[in-house]
C-alpha cells in the first residue's frame, strides 16, 4: 500500500471527533513529562511480579504488529524501550516503565498463534486480573492498525474491559499507511461502534509513530492522567 504523507492526510485531525483539541499548555505538559528519565520498573508474567501501584498507570495494548512498540517508542523517545518485551520465544510479561508521575504498562499484543497451550492459559488469566484489579490504572489504550479496523480479538478485548468497568481509549496507529477518504470512513464506523461500549472514551487517537503523527497529542492525553507534578 502506498505511503501518505503527513499533508496529505490533514483533513483528518490526530484527535477524533476533534474537540475538545488538546491546548498549547497540554501538548507542553506532554512534553514536559515525556522529556523526563523513563525507567525500567518490572516484568511481570503473573500476579507475583506486579510492582506497587504506587503512581497512575495507563496500560498499552493491542494486537501483534499493531505498531505498539514503534508507538511507545514514539511516545519515549527512547528506541530501545520497547524491545524488552518483544524478544521472540520470551515469557509474556507485562513490562512496566515509570515516568517518574505515571507508569506506563506495556502488554504483549492479543493473539496466540504459536503460544504453548500452558501459557495461553496463565496469560489469559493474568491480563483480566491485573485490568480488574489494578487500582492505579487510569485508562487502557486500545491500538488499532488504521488500515484494518477493529477486528474480533479488539472486540474481545474491549467486552472484556467493558464488563470489568475499566476505562479504555482507541489509538489508530499507521495513519501514513491509509488514504484520507478511507481513514475518515474508518473514523466514523468505529466511532459509531464504540457508542455501545461502556467503558470506551468517546475520543480516538490517531497516529503515526513513523511520521510523528498525533504524538503529541497522546502525550498530552497521558500527562493529564498523570500525578501532579509536584507528588513526588
Ligand atoms: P508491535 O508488534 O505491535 O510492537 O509492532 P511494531 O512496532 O514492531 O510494528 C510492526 C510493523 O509495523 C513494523 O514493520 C513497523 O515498522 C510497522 N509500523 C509501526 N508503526 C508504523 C507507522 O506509524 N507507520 C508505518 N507505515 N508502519 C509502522
Amino acid at each position: 500500500m502506498a505511503d501518505h504523507a503527513p499533508g496529505a492526510a490533514e483533513d483528518v485531525g490526530a484527535l477524533f471527533p476533534p474537540e475538545p483539541a488538546p491546548d498549547a499548555a497540554m501538548i507542553e505538559a506532554g512534553r514536559l513529562l515525556f522529556a523526563q528519565e523513563c525507567r525500567f520498573v518490572a516484568a511481570a508474567a503473573d500476579e507475583s511480579g506486579l510492582p506497587p501501584d504506587t503512581l497512575p498507570e495507563v496500560a498499552i495494548l493491542g494486537r501483534s504488529n499493531v505498531g505498539k512498540s514503534s508507538l511507545v517508542n514514539a511516545l519515549t523517545g527512547r528506541a530501545a524501550l520497547a524491545r524488552v518485551s518483544h524478544a521472540p520465544g520470551r515469557t509474556r510479561q507485562i513490562i512496566f516503565f515509570e515516568l517518574r508521575r505515571l507508569m506506563l504498562a506495556d502488554l504483549p499484543g492479543y493473539g496466540f498463534a504459536s503460544a504453548p497451550k500452558e501459557e495461553i492459559k496463565r496469560w489469559s488469566r493474568f491480563v483480566p486480573f491485573y485490568v480488574r484489579g489494578r487500582a492505579a490504572l487510569k485508562r487502557t489504550l486500545v491500538l488499532i492498525d488504521a488500515r484494518h479496523g477493529l477486528m474480533r480479538a479488539d472486540r474481545d478485548f474491549m467486552e472484556m474491559l467493558d464488563k470489568a468497568a475499566v476505562s479504555y481509549q482507541i489509538v489508530l496507529t499507521k495513519r501514513d499507511k491509509v488514504a484520507p477518504a478511507e481513514l475518515a470512513a474508518r473514523l466514523e464506523q468505529i466511532a459509531s461502534e464504540l457508542k455501545s461500549h461502556v467503558a470506551a472514551h468517546p475520543q480516538l487517537h490517531v497516529t503515526s509513530a513513523h511520521k510523528g503523527l498525533g504524538i503529541a497529542e497522546l502525550r498530552a492525553t497521558l500527562a493529564a492522567l498523570a500525578a501532579p507534578p509536584d507528588a513526588r
